[in-house]
C-alpha cells in the first residue's frame, strides 16, 4: 500500500480567488477552483498568503464593474500577483487602463487561459494527489445545495443587455452529461439543485434537442424532458431564469406531479407593451396574466420570482404606472428591481429615446418596491397556521434557520424556526409556521 505524507499540503502552491457576480460566474468559478485543487494547488483565505490570486469578474452593470476593478486594485495591492478572468474580462482596455500590471486578462468560461497564467505565476506542486479531489467537482455553495448549470450564452437579443454579446450565443449542455452531474451531486449529498443557464426555457433549441445516453436509455436535450429526468432524482429541484416561452406551462405539470419544486423564476422586466417593445422583451403582459392565473388554478402552492427594470428609457409616467396595476394583479411573491443603467455596449443607448432622470428612477424604484413589500407581506400572512417543508440552512441548538419550497437561497426569504431538538443542516423539516413578517416567516419544528 501506498503511503502518503501526513500534510500534504504544506508546500502546495497557493491561491486566493475571489468569485464576483451572479451564479452562472459561481459555476465558472467552481470549474476553476475544481482545475486548481485537482492541480494540487491550495486555496487559502488572504491575498497576503497566497502566491497569486484569482478575480472572477462581473462585467454586467456599471456598478458591477466598478465593484470588480476595485476587487482587483484591493489585490493588487495586497499581493501584487493578480489574475483576472470572468464578464469583465471582455473589456480588457478598462482593466488594463485601470490596473496596468495585472498578469492575465481573459473572458467568461476561459478555464485553459487562466490555469496557463497560475501555471505561470506559481508552478503545480510536482506530484499533486488527484484522488483528493471529490468526483462531484469543488462546490462553492454548502453541501446540501448546489448549481447546475445546464446552458452558456444567449440567442435573445433584450436590448439593455451584452451577455449574448460576452458570453456568446445559446450552447446547450448534452443531456446526458447534465444529468451525469446532477447524479453525482445526489450522490454526494446534495438535496437541492437551483437549474442555471441565462436562458433556461431555451434548453436544446441550439442542438435540435439531440439525444444522449444516461443510464440504460437515450434523453432528449428538451426542457420538459430533462426536466422529467431531474424530477426523478428525488431531491429539490427549482428553475432560475426561465424565459415566458409558451411550453413552459408543460412544466407546471411536473410541479403538480411534486417532481420539480412549485416555483418558477421568470425575469418578467416591465408591464408596459411599449417598454417591452423597446427592451426586446415579449409584449404581452395581460396574456402573460392569464398564464399566470390558469398556472396557478392547476398549481396552487406555485411561486413566482421575477426581477424588473424600473426607469428604462422612455419610460413614462403611465408606463410606469401600468407596471405597478400590472404588479397588483399578478401578485407575484418575490420581487427584484433593478434601475436601469445604461451598461456600455447595449443597444438600449442607441435607441434614441430620453433617459429617465436619476431622481425620477429613484423614487419610482420606491413607490414600485412599496408597492412589492405590501404584496410581499400579504401573501406570507395567508401561510400563517399552514405546515411547510423546511429545508435546514444554518443549524443552532434550539434555534434554526431554512427556507420553504417557496424560496431560493441567497435571494428569497427565510423561515426562522424553534425546535426542541438540534437541527441538522441540509435536514428537511415539516415546520408549522406561526408568523409572518413582509419577507420572512417564523415557525416551529413538529
Ligand atoms: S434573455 Fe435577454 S436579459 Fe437574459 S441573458 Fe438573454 S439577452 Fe440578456
Amino acid at each position: 500500500m501506498t503511503q502518503r505524507p501526513a500534510d500534504n499540503t504544506a508546500n502546495a502552491p497557493k491561491i486566493s480567488f475571489v468569485s464576483l457576480g451572479c451564479p452562472k460566474a459561481l459555476v465558472d468559478s467552481e470549474h476553476i477552483i475544481t482545475r486548481l485543487r485537482a492541480e494540487g494547488y491550495e486555496l487559502v483565505k488572504s491575498h497576503a498568503g497566497a502566491d497569486a490570486v484569482i478575480v472572477n469578474t462581473c462585467g454586467f452593470l456599471d456598478s458591477a464593474k466598478a465593484e470588480s476593478l476595485a476587487a482587483i486594485g484591493a489585490a493588487l495591492e495586497e499581493n501584487g500577483k493578480v489574475i483576472v478572468t470572468g464578464c469583465m474580462g471582455a473589456e480588457a482596455q478598462t482593466i488594463r487602463a485601470a490596473h496596468p500590471n495585472v498578469l492575465s486578462i481573459s473572458g467568461p468560461q476561459a478555464f485553459e487561459t487562466v490555469m496557463d497564467a497560475v501555471h505561470e505565476a506559481i508552478a503545480p506542486a510536482h506530484d499533486p494527489f488527484f484522488d483528493l479531489l471529490p468526483a462531484q467537482g469543488i462546490k462553492l455553495t454548502p453541501r446540501h445545495y448546489a448549481y447546475l448549470k445546464i446552458s452558456e450564452g444567449c440567442s435573445n437579443r433584450c436590448s439593455f443587455c451584452i451577455i449574448p454579446h460576452l458570453r456568446g450565443d445559446l450552447v446547450s449542455r448534452p443531456a446526458g452529461d447534465i444529468l451525469r452531474e446532477a447524479e453525482k451531486l445526489v450522490g454526494a449529498g446534495v438535496k437541492e439543485l437551483l437549474i442555471i443557464s441565462q436562458d433556461t426555457g431555451a434548453y436544446g433549441r441550439d442542438i435540435s434537442y439531440a439525444e444522449s445516453r444516461f443510464a440504460d436509455r437515450t434523453v432528449r436535450a428538451k426542457f420538459i424532458d430533462l426536466m422529467r429526468e431531474l424530477g426523478e432524482l428525488g431531491i429539490w429541484v427549482r428553475l432560475h431564469y426561465v424565459y415566458p416561452y409558451p411550453h413552459i406551462d408543460e412544466v407546471i405539470e411536473l410541479m403538480v406531479e411534486g417532481k420539480i419544486l412549485p416555483y418558477l423564476d421568470i425575469p418578467f422586466q416591465h408591464a408596459s407593451p411599449k417598454v417591452l417593445r423597446a427592451m426586446r422583451r415579449p409584449g404581452d403582459q395581460v396574456k402573460t396574466l392569464e398564464r399566470i392565473k390558469s398556472w396557478r388554478s392547476l398549481c396552487p402552492d406555485l411561486t413566482l420570482r421575477s426581477t424588473f427594470i424600473v426607469g428604462f428609457p422612455g419610460e413614462a409616467e403611465d408606463d410606469f404606472a401600468m407596471l405597478l396595476d400590472w404588479l397588483g394583479e399578478a401578485r407575484l411573491d418575490h420581487v427584484g428591481a433593478f434601475k436601469y443603467e445604461p451598461v456600455e455596449g447595449a443597444a438600449a443607448n442607441d435607441l434614441g429615446l430620453p433617459s429617465v432622470p436619476p431622481d425620477v428612477q429613484e423614487s419610482r424604484y420606491r413607490r414600485f418596491m412599496e408597492r412589492q413589500r405590501a404584496i410581499s407581506t400579504q401573501r406570507l400572512k395567508q401561510k400563517v397556521g399552514r405546515h411547510m417543508q423546511v429545508i435546514i440552512d444554518r443549524a443552532g441548538s434550539r434555534q434554526a434557520e431554512g427556507r420553504s419550497k417557496a424560496d431560493a437561497p441567497e435571494i428569497d426569504g427565510k423561515v426562522r424556526v424553534t425546535s426542541h431538538r438540534p437541527l441538522r443542516v441540509g435536514e428537511i423539516v415539516s415546520v408549522k409556521i406561526d408568523s409572518a413578517d413582509a419577507y420572512d416567516l417564523s415557525g416551529t419544528a413538529v
